[in-house]
């Protein structure tokens, strides 16, 4: 069987929050958002997504991922 390698459209992100928890302490955070083109990751209208659309849905992602709020081990456990 052979296998098909899609090009991966990666999105990287990284934010600086203060932690939710109000230690005070600010934490940085990488994330890496990614889909690949390939004829299977459809849009809504049944397309095939162009790379524009993936990296649109992608900076979507990020942007909510950045505003979310991070608590740091600490504030977590306690
Ligand atoms: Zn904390």
């Amino acid at each position: 069987m052979p296998t098909y390698r899609f090009q991966e459209v990666p999105l990287y992100a990284n934010k600086t929050v203060p932690c939710a928890g109000g230690c005070g302490k600010k934490l940085r955070r990488q994330r890496k958002f990614a889909q690949t083109l390939n004829p299977f990751n459809k849009d809504a209208e049944g397309r095939p997504k162009t790379s524009q659309q993936i990296q649109a849905e992608l900076s979507q992602q990020a942007k909510e991922w950045k505003s979310a709020p991070e608590t740091c081990d600490a504030c977590f456990v306690a």
